[in-house]
């Protein structure tokens, strides 16, 4: 299937070929003509699927169809639990969109409300926008939401991690009846069916092809390692394979804290991005690995989710992740879009069950290589792992990870295909002046 037989706007299909896309993604295959009809949309989709044009695209669509009415009220509010992905979202937004006149606008805490009030005050048709400022902008009046006609929870699973579940309630109390709603997430645990229950009126089903498989253009290996010694393993991997863009993963904030600076020590250019980073720190860090300008960027998985970062070509476990899934969300920022990339994990004694759970869930062996002078001393023994520092992911995952998120047996029951309602009538265009807005 081409893009062109999925009956979108030809501005919105000037848009993709400027991107040189031709040919939709599976995602983006079953979820457009889903929400181009008006149907609620359940989605299950990983980062890296293309799903963002896949809620993108038809909306646009909706919109470019739709008739203008009176001043411009914002139509459509895509909901995101971090302040990167919400950037790279409505950045997505403005690249789609660039052929068309609409508005679009993203709003996030850790920086300045005021420019915000003073953006949302000239007219917005699309909102990207983390919970919390919101509802900040909500509580002093400075949105105004009552012409949504589209909602979009982006990486649902996550926001539900991260307890966003009562701002979610509380922004969906704020929105009319009668709307679009598509709901996004890597997996679907019981809390995200309930909260599906909850908004979504006979949603229409699709499921990325990906799940919880890893990306198949990406290389993924095993040194087994004393916990000790990591560092020094990390340092001379990089050092001797001339690794210049590597995102390595930590499972605390002070754990990439510490890691940056013993990297920086070893004359690695290397930052850390994490929750406890102001947002300027955490956009100029970004900024610098992807000019190449960093070597190494250090995150906890809350930090790198939905980092966009084309052709990443290394990404290293420095800690295993403590759910399963995790690891595929990890490596899913290699190995993108058609280029290869590798996966490494440091695997040290107290890991070796954390490295079986995922071998299962990816269900195949990960090579394990040998370092030379870094061979596990046989006689350590394990410890316990130590969780994620307070606040790192605000809500915990009930252990054993999501349950529903590890095999298509567990997916949700879908709702028949003429279960769903009628499509709504499109909404009306008005004028973005393509501007930015931060
Ligand atoms: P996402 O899952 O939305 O984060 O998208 C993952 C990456 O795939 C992004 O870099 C997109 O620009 C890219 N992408 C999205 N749709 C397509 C497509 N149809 N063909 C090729 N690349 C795509």
């Amino acid at each position: 299937m081409k893009f062109t037989e999925l009956g979108l706007a030809p501005e919105i299909l000037r848009a993709i070929a400027d991107q040189g896309y031709e040919i939709p993604t599976p995602i983006q295959a079953q979820a457009i003509p889903v929400v181009l009809a008006g149907h609620d949309l359940m989605a299950c989709a990983q980062t890296g699927t293309g799903k963002t044009a896949g809620f993108t695209l038809p909306i646009l669509n909706r919109l470019a169809a739709g008739k203008s009415t009176g001043p411009r009220k914002i139509r459509v509010l895509i909901l995101t639990p971090t302040r990167e992905l919400a950037a790279q979202v409505e950045d997505s937004v403005r690249t789609y969109g660039a052929h068309l006149p609409f508005k679009s606008l993203v709003i996030f805490g850790g920086v300045g409300i005021n420019p915000q009030i003073a953006a949302l005050k000239k007219g917005v048709d699309i909102l990207v926008a983390t919970p919390g400022r919101l509802l900040d902008h909500a509580q002093q009046r400075t949105v105004d939401l009552s012409g949504i006609d589209v909602l979009v929870l982006d990486e649902a699973d996550r926001m539900l991690d991260m307890g966003f579940i009562h701002d979610i309630r509380k922004v969906l109390a704020l929105l009319p009846k009668k709307r679009q709603n598509l709901l996004f997430s890597a997996t679907f645990s019981d809390e995200i069916r309930t909260l599906a229950g909850s908004f979504l009126v006979n949603p229409e089903y699709v499921e990325s092809e990906r799940r919880n498989t890893a990306p198949d253009l990406v290389t993924q290996y095993v040194y087994k390692v004393d916990r000790e010694r990591k560092r020094d393993l990390l340092v001379d991997l990089i050092k001797e394979k001339g690794w210049y863009q590597v995102l390595v993963f930590t499972r605390t904030k002070w754990g990439a804290n510490g890691l940056a600076e013993k990297l920086l020590k070893a004359g690695i250019e290397a930052d850390a991005i994490h929750g406890n980073k102001s947002q300027n720190a955490r956009t100029r860090a970004l900024a610098n690995f992807k000019t190449g300008k960093l070597h190494v960027l250090v995150a906890t998985d809350i930090a790198a989710r939905g980092i966009d970062i084309d052709e990443l070509p290394h990404v290293v476990n420095y800690e295993l992740p403590n759910v399963p899934e995790d690891y595929v969300h990890r490596i899913g920022r290699t190995g993108r879009a058609g280029s290869e990339g590798s996966a490494i994990s440091l695997v040290c004694v107290d890991e070796h069950k954390l490295l079986k759970d995922i071998e299962r869930l990816i269900k195949k062996p990960i090579d394990v290589m040998a370092h030379p002078g870094y061979e596990p001393d046989p006689t350590i023994r394990p410890e316990p792992i130590q969780m994620r520092s307070a606040g790192a992911r605000g809500g915990q995952r009930p252990a054993g990870g999501r349950p529903g998120g590890a095999s298509r047996t567990s997916k949700p029951k879908a709702p028949a295909r003429t279960a769903a309602p009628a499509g709504k009538p499109g909404s009306g265009a008005a004028h973005r002046n393509g501007s930015r807005h931060r």
